[in-house]
């Protein structure tokens, strides 16, 4: 059994003053296992992690965990609560147009500094005061800088502080319209059998202001940083981002799922008693992220889309359908697009209703099955 805590955090304030804060539940782990930051819905659509969190928090107080848990939902007021009409917008700070997802810090001078100025600490010693310096540094540039920072820095700030305490950090987001995916970085390329998502990215150590590369991109570096040197280290913090279905959508039963999915990599790491959770047998397909392709719409029209997502799709068969009925009665006015290579549709613009340009589809190509 384990206690959770909850309190809340501010993060932000509206125009008016009032605070906009977050919710924050913590589990106090009860030995020596890793510890574990676990965050959704910074993007404002995406919502399902949420319903992730709340059933792991309904496992995990029935379990004993060992590493310290905090779980922070609804991790974006300001994009949670941005709408038009129907629809959620919450992917891009509505002032500056960012993507909220790409605000995180991450300083490049730090790895190589650290290494050269401490060759002999041993990897306790590393993990300890390499974290500390890299909080320092955070909280230097982004929390008190005394020039200020955007809002959308000082958000992902306030949540990536709590998140480099951790040793395992997950960022719950969806897709558009959207199959189950993965991104994990390829130094923990086995991580990726412990979840039970068909469909994984590896990706490499660049920075590009995300909040899993921003908890990563300090520790692979510092790893490599060490080698340049001639000494081997283990890279000291694993994140992933999951991509857990579509936006807008919200289903208990999934995320019932995908928490299972979740307690299997932490029971795998020793967060929670080893063997207590088991990956799923289930194929799973992987693809660098080099050959992750966006499929942009040949022309504006108004679209159908054919390709199933999560299907293996042969090169020549249909992608899209294309309608534009300004042309009935002349050979354009519907036209099938297909797909320039074999592929698996990972994702789909969310529109039926697009402008030429538009990414209609996000598709793994020269894809492969992975084994454990
Ligand atoms: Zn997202």
């Amino acid at each position: 059994m384990s206690q959770i805590q909850s309190s809340t955090l501010e993060v932000t304030q509206m125009a008016n003053g009032q605070a906009m804060t977050v919710p924050v539940y913590t589990i106090k782990g009860q030995g020596s296992g890793p510890s574990v930051y676990i965050q959704a819905n910074i993007h404002g659509a995406e919502v399902q992690g949420n319903a992730v969190i709340y059933q792991l928090l309904e496992q995990l107080k029935q379990l004993d965990c060992y590493g310290d848990i905090t779980l922070v939902p609804l991790a974006n007021p300001i994009g949670t609560n941005q709408k038009s009409g129907e629809f959620t917008l919450g992917r891009f700070d509505p002032i500056t147009g960012e993507n909220w997802n790409r605000g995180y810090h991450f300083n490049p001078q730090l790895p190589a500094q650290f290494a050269a100025a401490n060759p002999d600490l041993t990897m306790n010693e590393i993990v300890e005061q390499y974290r500390a310096l890299i909080i320092s540094d955070l909280e230097q540039q982004k929390i008190n800088n005394p020039y200020g920072v955007k809002t959308g820095h000082a958000l992902c700030a306030k949540l990536q502080r709590m998140a480099f305490e951790a040793d395992i950090v997950l960022d719950l987001h969806t897709g558009p319209i959207s199959s189950r995916h993965l991104y994990c970085p390829e130094y923990t390329k086995d991580s990726a059998l412990f979840f039970d998502i068909p469909h994984v990215l590896f990706i490499p150590q660049d920075f590009d202001g995300a909040l899993d590369e921003a908890c990563f991109c300090p520790w692979w570096q510092l790893q490599q940083a060490y080698q340049q040197q001639g000494r081997e280290i283990e890279v000291a913090v694993a994140a992933f981002t999951l991509e857990l279905g579509s936006q807008e959508w919200l289903c208990l039963d999934e995320a019932k799922r995908d928490s299972n999915s979740v307690l299997s990599y932490l029971s795998h790491r020793g967060v929670v008693k080893h063997g207590l959770f088991k990956p799923q047998v289930m194929t799973r397909y992987g693809c660098y992220l080099k050959d992750y392709r966006a499929f942009y719409a040949p022309k504006s029209a108004m679209v159908e889309y054919l390709a199933p997502l999560g299907g293996l799709i042969s090169q020549g068969e249909p992608l899209v359908r294309m309608l534009r009925i300004d042309r009935y009665g002349h050979d354009d006015a519907v036209e099938v697009i297909a797909a320039p290579d074999d592929c698996i549709a990972i994702l789909h613009f969310a529109s039926a209703s697009v402008n030429q340009g538009t990414e209609l589809y996000k598709l793994f190509t020269n894809y492969f099955t992975l084994s454990a």
